[in-house]
């Protein structure tokens, strides 16, 4: 496969599906099954869980790692995934909606575009785990970079995915402070905004949407991943697409915090207008 050619046409295809798509608030879009290697869902319990939690719909957004550091290395099968999927959407029809979490790498692009080519899903999720020196949830990735140094790998890693035009949604903007904030302590939530501009303006160039996780709430951050300043500067900056994905790797954390999000967004948005 020519990279620039499945680039290009990866681009074009979800660039039309981009367009014509919105991502209702009412739909969990990250939660990860037993076809992701951390987590224990089972996508049935999920859906009847998620229907008794009042939403409109779940996506299963699958770890797609091309690390060998990472323990999800060639744990995915998508024969697998997508038998199952078929069956789930089989018992709750309109409610399932399939996904990548794809764990985005320069140095593994050419096999990650590959595994893209031949595979249509409803979201690409788009997010930033590994770095040179580690994960972003692991400490020791922080104790040799300056926050200098990691903020320009990752703005790297970052501007070279969305640049692709590869992926509808991108994850946990900021997930990286619940564990650098320990080595960066004049790292501020609300300067991420301004540190990573670029990164900002790229995802608003390439109509990609903005993932509210609400995972770091259940981990001690008072605030979701990007926080309500970084969201309302974003709306400001003309952002508007926007979800919502818990990050769920067991069926109780499933659409957490939504109803709080929700109406804290729909304020952030009515005082940007
Ligand atoms: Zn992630
Ligand atoms: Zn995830």
């Amino acid at each position: 496969m020519k990279i620039g050619k499945a680039s290009t046409e990866l681009g074009r295809r979800n660039g039309i599906e981009k367009n014509r798509r919105s991502y209702s608030l009412d739909i969990d879009w990250h939660v990860h099954t037993t076809n992701s290697c951390d987590s224990k869902i089972n996508p049935r319990d999920a859906c009847v869980y998620a229907e008794i939690m009042g939403l409109k719909g779940i996506c299963f957004t699958e770890h797609i790692d091309f690390d060998p550091r990472d323990t999800g290395y060639n744990w995915f099968h998508w024969n697998a995934y997508i038998k199952e999927m078929e069956a789930t959407k089989q018992e709750h029809p309109g409610f399932v909606h399939t996904g990548f979490e794809l764990n985005w790498q320069e140095k593994f692009s050419t096999g990650l575009l590959d595994f893209l080519d031949d595979k249509a899903v409803d979201l690409v999720l788009g997010s930033v785990h590994w770095l040179k020196s580690g994960h972003i949830c692991q400490k020791s990735t922080f104790t040799s970079l300056s926050l200098d140094a990691f903020l320009d790998e990752w703005i790297h890693e970052a501007l070279d995915l969305l640049n692709r035009d590869i992926c509808h949604g991108f994850a946990h903007f900021d997930y990286f402070y619940l564990f650098g904030q320990e080595f960066y302590p004049n790292l501020k939530r609300d300067d991420i905004f301004y540190l990573t501009e670029p990164v900002i303006d790229a995802i608003i160039k390439h109509d990609v949407s903005l993932e509210i996780n609400s995972r770091v709430l259940r981990k001690g951050l008072s605030e979701p991943c990007p926080s309500w300043r970084f969201i309302e500067n974003y709306f400001k900056a003309g952002g508007r697409k926007v979800h919502i994905g818990s990050d769920s790797h067991s069926v109780g954390e499933i659409g957490f915090q939504f109803d709080a999000i929700r109406t804290r967004l729909a304020t952030l948005l009515a005082n940007c207008k």
